[in-house]
């Protein structure tokens, strides 16, 4: 075991924790937005820095190894002024309505309209990196664009990116492995993309719906739940959570349904199932239509549905 101070109280944890595991030991949660428990910490939010005594700069708690003896602070005027900045700068370009930090822009006194209006939407795939004009300091600079609705099942709202990395590597080597997604361009033109940024179904992509699942602002998101969000009718005090087990192969996958109004809307898996982490493929992700085109098994007759999906063009057993 390792033992380590956190705000002034004596912790131990296990070797191979980070600060951030110590922190939740010591009941010390820290704000993060990169972090996921099924993915690498990719450092990317900046969010969680805390004071590690004897070194120069702040540290991030999710990626930073507990040491023997080590001393942290995570609330000193120092990393609630960091946090601050990076909220702020975080909030002030782009689209966190969906994303929880509400609150923490509140407890670190974050005022994000302090740069002035958003800026409007602009063609950020069209941009060549260093080739963009300068700000004109009336406006904030922000990633607002278009959202791609280019297949039925998600829609990709980059308004809402904050570059966290967490979907490259969900679909990358924590998860899928498939790699249909990177980020391209350089600093504020830095954008996550599909290659040659053509529209996924030209993409690699086979749709698991892995980025959805990690994504922490809501830039990737089930279609049903953008339309139903569009047209003012989305509600999750309104729905329902069932767990239960994947029908489509014996792997045994955990499934969360959420159901809104008797629809299945959304489909997600547990972190805390041992065969997903959190992660599907895209049967147990988006092939829930068949449950709600058969109708109600408990009252048709199984001949009915069974020419049902005849006529439909599909098998019962696909
Ligand atoms: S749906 Fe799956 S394959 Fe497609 S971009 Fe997301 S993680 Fe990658
Ligand atoms: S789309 Fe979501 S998961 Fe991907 S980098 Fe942006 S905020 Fe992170």
């Amino acid at each position: 075991m390792i033992s380590l101070t956190i705000d002034g109280a004596a912790v131990e944890v296990a070797e191979g924790a980070s600060l951030l595991d110590a922190c939740r030991a010591a009941a010390r949660e820290q704000p993060t937005l990169c972090h996921a428990a099924n993915l690498t910490p990719a450092n990317a939010c900046r969010i969680c820095v805390v004071e590690l005594e004897g070194s120069r700069a702040l540290v991030p708690a999710c990626s930073r190894e507990a040491e023997e003896g080590m001393v942290v602070s995570t609330d000193s005027e120092r990393v609630r002024h960091s946090r601050r900045m990076v909220l702020e700068f975080l909030a002030s370009s782009t689209d966190l309505s969906l994303s929880g930090v509400d609150v923490w822009l509140e407890d670190y006194g974050a005022d994000p309209g302090r740069y002035g209006p958003p800026a409007r939407a602009s063609e950020r795939d069209r941009r060549h990196p260093g080739h963009h004009p300068p700000p004109d300091g009336l406006l904030a600079a922000t990633v607002a664009q278009e959202v791609k609705v280019d297949n039925d099942l998600y829609v990709r709202d980059y308004s809402r990116c904050i570059l966290c990395y967490k979907c490259v590597d969900a679909c990358g080597v924590d998860a899928q492995n498939t790699f249909a997604i990177t980020v391209a361009g350089r600093g504020f033109d830095a954008t996550i993309s599909t290659e040659y940024a053509v529209p996924l179904t030209a993409s690699a992509c086979v749709y698991c719906g892995n980025c959805i699942g990690v994504c922490p602002t809501g830039a990737l998101m089930f279609r049903s739940e953008h339309e139903l969000r569009a047209a003012g009718i989305w509600d999750e005090d309104d729905q329902s959570v069932t767990r239960t087990v994947c029908s489509y192969c014996g792997v045994g996958c955990n499934l969360e349904l959420h159901v809104q109004g008797n629809r299945i809307v959304k489909v997600t898996s547990p972190m805390d199932d041992d065969i997903t982490s959190g992660h599907l493929c895209i049967k147990g992700r988006f092939g829930y239509d068949y449950v709600q085109e058969l109708g109600d098994l408990a009252t048709t007759p199984i001949d009915e549905v069974l020419a049902g999906v005849r006529a439909d063009g599909g098998s019962p057993a696909r």
